[in-house]
């Protein structure tokens, strides 16, 4: 399944990255206008496109494609999808919107991350033509039709250019990486602080911004819908702030990205009480380690 309904208008969609489910979701609100929000690694765009059959949309009557930021796991698929979607107009924060329109130095930076072998599985990003793009600042407004509407935030601290998004009638929020992540199957939550960019003074301020809009329920990119709004909020800020300091330790002491990363990992296993990792959630351990290692280089 691609499409699972979650809400009157709202469609969560798998888009089963590295051909996994439930680790990478985009969600579409299915309005007059719809609006699909993030799409996942280049390699998924296909999966998108099922998804949408599925929630019964054609591709050419998508009117937004909004990134959530430019990561490749939410932006990722865009170039390729618009291609499929003539109407479709892309929305996304004004500091990722040159990374939409040349990827080339975003390709560079996460194949650091990442290393060839994985960059090949998720993909490069295609270019997306300028004018087909629609920068957004602070905050900006969409309407839907039909009386349905969303807000965008910005939402720095995990990127610089990332938002957030509130759908107006339902307060429902779609928190892109504001919050951790909590795999469906996984008690845990833990943090996504990924390089280049991640800053923890920043992403506990727009916690505590986008937490004014008082949401009633968070669309989560990793991975789902979660109505336990207020400790999806105090967990993220309270994870945070521990594994910085924690990392922090680890990297006053010299220890290298694998060790520390081991050390975090055994920390996720005992708060989620399992045996041991899935491989995704084990990369996504170490992108966050190397995220608050390339902030403390940067900082202290
Ligand atoms: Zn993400």
């Amino acid at each position: 399944m691609y499409a699972t309904k979650v809400s009157e208008r709202v469609y969560m969609l798998d888009t089963y990255a590295l051909g996994q489910p439930g680790t990478v979701g985009a969600y579409l609100v299915k309005g007059p206008k719809p609006a699909l929000v993030d799409c996942g690694y280049a390699t998924s765009y296909e999966s998108v496109l099922k998804g949408l059959a599925e929630a019964g949309v054609m591709p050419s009557e998508v009117r937004y494609l909004i990134p959530t930021h430019v990561h490749l796991d939410h932006a990722g698929a865009a170039g390729r999808l618009i291609r499929e979607m003539p109407n479709a107009e892309v929305i996304a924060q004004e500091r990722g919107v040159p990374h939409l329109i040349d990827p080339t130095r975003l390709i560079e930076s996460s194949t650091k991350v990442f290393g060839e072998m994985i960059m090949g599985l998720y993909g490069s990003p295609e270019p997306i033509p300028a004018e087909r793009i629609t920068p957004v600042g602070k905050e900006a407004h969409l309407d839907l039709g039909a009386g349905l509407s969303m807000t965008m935030i910005h939402s720095p601290g995990h990127a610089p250019h990332q938002i957030s998004i509130v759908l107006d009638q339902t307060k429902a929020m779609l928190t892109a990486d504001a919050v951790g992540i909590v795999y469906p199957g996984m008690k845990a939550l833990f943090p996504t602080t990924p390089p280049p960019s991640f800053n923890p003074t920043e992403l506990i301020a727009t916690i505590a911004s986008i937490r004014q809009t008082k949401p009633t329920e968070l669309l989560v990119p990793h991975f789902g819908v979660r109505n336990d709004v207020d400790w999806v909020f105090d967990r993220t800020i309270e994870l945070v702030q521990q594994w910085v300091e924690q990392v922090k330790t680890l990297w006053k002491g010299k220890m290298s990205l694998d060790e520390a990363s081991e050390i975090m990992e055994r920390e996720v296993v005992r708060d989620a009480g399992t045996e041991d990792l899935p491989i995704y959630a084990k990369v996504s351990v170490r992108t966050s380690v190397m995220g608050i290692m390339h902030y403390l280089d940067k900082n202290f």
